[in-house]
């Protein structure tokens, strides 16, 4: 495989051109495309590129295509309806017990598949002012039922060590908030970022920290990758993983294997898999929810339990998430009625090879 090498990260479709990301037909496209969705491809990810693979699961995630240009039924800007949920400017607040706290709209890359895409990019909002901040902790310190605030966004990672310290200690300092969750590609993105320094920052008394990593492809947890997220780890920053199911990029039993192995290597928790949100131009990286649920039996039946993440559906409307996985247990028709016993109800339970077997078994 080529390797790109690229001393910056690349954020124009010329850019893309000149290093062989892209063809020189394809800029007109792309420029449309770029003028509405932001890019952002760095040094390290353009280095998993191989630039001679038209079909690169790296690429496809993060190299702009005229494909995003087209709009499908259902499609929508808010696909998860933050919007509606969100009381105050920064903070969306849909399950009782935690809140999202989105204080950035920038990241380190731009996935081709985001469904914050029309919120996230350099000609976005960039940030909460400090008025909208202070108003956003005052939200959550009026709610105690709020438990686990998840900073998401934007990739809070991006933020400095300094502000990201203040941030931990304010959040840490509201009784009822025990969890801080972040969401992040950072470790993937720019592993270099994950510093000694950003990782005391993190590092709050008076909460727990998580850090959920986005990754979906096994290439991505490169040595670099690993090493970033085992500073997190080593400093007691338990990790979970992250992932979404995208149309020629993991949906395939050997590369879904391949990943859910990577992570649970680097001592990363298989957490979620997404099936893709009905973001804007995201239909050619979708796949349906049976192959989905194909994709999930498969696993069950090659890895361990460590190894399987819960395969979730944002419902469309902010309906919030569901696990959309295959069932492997039925009620069976028969039942049994001994005359003493009240009538028991009996299951048909499907084992890791796709074998059915009725619970209770037969006396
Ligand atoms: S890092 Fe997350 S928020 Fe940023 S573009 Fe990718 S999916 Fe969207």
């Amino acid at each position: 495989m080529s390797r790109i090498d690229v001393a910056t990260t690349l954020r124009q479709p010329a850019e893309l051109v000149a290093h062989g990301l892209a063809t020189a037909d394809q800029l007109a496209g792309l420029e449309q495309v770029a003028a509405r969705y932001a890019v952002a491809v760095t040094p390290d990810i353009a280095a998993l590129i191989d630039p001679n693979d038209p079909a690169d699961p790296i690429a496809r995630q993060f190299i702009p295509t005229s494909a995003e240009l087209a709009l499908q039924p259902g499609e929508r800007a808010d696909p998860i309806e933050d919007q509606k949920y969100s009381p105050v400017a920064g903070i969306v607040h849909r399950y009782p017990d935690r809140a999202l706290f989105k204080l950035v709209h920038v990241c380190a890359v731009y996935c081709r598949f985001c469904f914050r895409r029309e919120m996230v990019g350099p000609g976005k909002d960039s940030a909460l002012s400090d008025t909208a901040y202070g108003v956003a902790l005052d939200y959550i310190r009026a709610h105690s039922e709020i438990w686990e605030v998840i900073l998401t966004g934007g990739d809070p990672l991006m933020l400095s060590p300094r502000r990201l310290a203040e941030i931990m200690s304010d959040l840490a300092a509201i009784d009822h908030v025990r969890i801080i969750r972040l969401h992040t590609r950072v470790p993937v993105a720019d592993p270099a970022r994950i510093s000694a320094e950003l990782v005391a920052a993190l590092r709050v008394a008076g909460a727990t920290t998580w850090v959920a990593l986005h990754a979906n492809h096994a290439r991505e947890l490169t040595l670099k990758a690993r090493a970033a997220c085992a500073r997190l780890i080593d400093s007691g920053i338990p990790m979970v993983s992250q992932s979404v199911l995208l149309r020629g990029v993991n949906d395939d039993d050997a590369t879904l294997e391949a990943l859910m192995r990577a992570f649970v290597e680097s001592r990363i928790k298989p957490y979620y898999l997404h099936h893709g949100d009905l973001a804007p131009g995201t239909a050619h990286l979708r796949t349906t929810l049976a192959r989905g649920q194909e994709l999930m039996r498969a696993l069950r039946g090659r890895v361990s339990g460590l190894c399987q993440p819960d395969y979730v559906l944002d419902i469309p409307g902010g309906h919030g998430k569901s696990p959309v996985g295959p069932t492997y247990v039925e009620p069976a028709k028969s039942c049994v009625d001994d005359g003493d016993r009240p009538q028991e109800t009996r299951y048909c339970v499907t084992d890791y090879c796709g074998d059915v077997h009725l619970y209770p078994p037969e006396p």
